[in-house]
């Protein structure tokens, strides 16, 4: 690309330009993906409205049923385009269906039971026998780990090691920073890791509270190798905690919290366990949950306290009611029902079809002459890929015409190089639920987008 300012400026704008709608890049700051999109004769598409009435749904789904072109891949739900972006991903009917559970109490036993139910299958998904390992369960988002990371495990003026694989790492020390923690980022190119021997360098150089991975940094699609860092952690500054963001990891690539001596994974409902959005998902070890005890300052958060939450979760788990805030119960039976289907085969399964899908998309895509943000395989995250546009061709050229072909997308979330490239998530049921034909459609529609806006392979 020509690094003229004007050329820069046009190429940034030209979804602003007058003969085409106003599409805005799904970045952090402006997340409106499908505001409203032209036909081929440029006339303005509204998309369906989110509630439809019963009838008008059944009907449409009969309709559906007669149209050969339309394949019967969406199960019950009515047809929409495949949501194919790092999270949230695709649901399952049966967690979907979950949630229509009629009203119940939140300290009855039927609900109790499987919150306790959820807590242990965490356990297997985390892969920890160990029982000091403590699962911990709150109605937030991803994001709130990281609140609970800073508020539990860190006192003011606790130093933090952050390692920097993209956006969400810059989020994390902003999260820490609002606590008090002094943070230092230790940061690589756009696309890699920071390299062990550096870690082991800035471990040296300083004592450190705790160290944060991003396990895959969803706005680069980088993996971050957790395990040899553990490792080192462990041999170099043993007394550091490991603390891993495994939010686009966790239900998709390896992890054993035991045999690689973790600290802290959290994660979210919405990504690779499949269930919607608004978990905060954390497993806590027993090492962690000591310097927690240990504190000499209170825990710096209300809602997010341990010392709130932990009893509740013990109980629950040993199937007794108990109170501190209202959880969702259901959100919880969802995640009940998905951890069912996740734990009803065997886990190396799920993450060899994860593998298998990545290596497909990554193999289609380069093909096609298209490069990922991350270059070296070793770096490549398996349940999702950072897709390189072509030179002069931006999200807003290619994802409404993915969106024509029933594919969502993401826009870049990396600040530097946001309009340059596109996010393709592969997580969930659009990899092991042999109906569906996500993948290759989306592989498809990617291509086809392309040649219309002028790429030649
Ligand atoms: C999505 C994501 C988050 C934030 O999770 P929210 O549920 O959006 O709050 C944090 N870290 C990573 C790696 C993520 O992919």
């Amino acid at each position: 690309m020509s690094s003229r300012p004007s050329a820069r400026l046009d190429l940034f704008s030209r979804h602003l330009a007058p003969n085409k709608p106003f599409l805005e890049l799904n970045t952090p700051f402006s997340t409106e993906r499908a505001a409203h999109l032209e036909d081929p004769q440029g006339n303005i598409i509204r998309t369906k409205p989110a509630q439809q009435p019963a009838i008008e749904q059944e009907q449409e789904q009969k309709a559906a049923q007669v149209q050969p072109e339309e394949p019967a891949t969406m199960s019950s739900q009515p047809s929409h385009p495949a949501l194919m972006i790092p999270g949230p991903i695709e649901f399952d009917d049966a967690v979907l269906q979950s949630m229509s559970h009629f009203s119940e109490s939140h300290v009855g036993q039927p609900f109790v039971n499987i919150f306790g139910e959820v807590l242990t299958g965490l356990r297997k998904l985390f892969q920890t026998t160990d029982p000091a390992s403590q699962p911990f369960v709150v109605s937030g988002s991803g994001t709130l780990g990281w609140d609970q990371v800073a508020a539990n495990l860190c006192e003011p003026g606790d130093e933090a090691l952050v390692l920097h694989t993209g956006y969400f790492a810059d989020s994390f020390a902003d999260c820490l920073e609002t606590y008090g923690v002094k943070v230092t980022q230790l940061k690589a190119p756009i696309g890699d890791r920071p390299q062990l021997d550096e870690v082991e360098k800035a471990l040296k150089e300083k004592k450190y509270k705790i160290i944060t991975v991003t396990h895959v940094d969803t706005s680069t699609g980088v993996l971050s190798e957790v395990r040899a860092l553990s490792e080192l952690v462990h041999r170099v500054s043993p007394e550091t905690l490991v603390v891993v963001d495994g939010v686009c990891s966790v239900g998709c690539e390896e992890i054993r919290f035991d045999d690689w001596k973790l600290d802290v994974v959290l994660t979210a409902s919405q990504k690779a366990i499949g269930c919607p959005a608004g978990l905060s998902i954390i497993m806590v070890s027993g090492r962690a949950m000591e310097v927690f005890k240990a504190r000499k300052t209170r825990p710096t958060s209300y809602f997010g306290s341990w010392k709130n939450w932990l009893p509740i979760m013990q109980n629950y788990e040993a199937k007794k009611p108990s109170y501190f805030a209202t959880p969702s119960p259901q959100l919880v039976r969802a995640l009940h029902t998905s951890l069912t289907q996740i734990l009803s085969r065997p886990l190396e399964q799920r993450f060899a079809e994860h593998k298998a899908a990545s290596q497909r998309v990554k193999k289609a895509i380069s093909d096609f002459g298209l490069k990922q943000l991350a270059s070296k395989p070793e770096n490549q995250a398996n349940g999702m890929t950072a897709i390189y546009l072509p030179e002069g061709i931006s999200p807003p050229d290619v994802l409404p015409s993915l969106l024509k072909k029933g594919v969502v997308f993401a826009g870049g979330l990396h600040r530097d190089i946001a309009s340059k490239y596109v996010r393709f998530g592969h997580m969930g049921v659009s990899v092991t639920d042999p109906n569906r034909t996500d993948i290759d459609k989306a592989i498809e529609a990617l291509k086809e987008s392309l040649v219309e806006v002028g790429y030649s392979a």
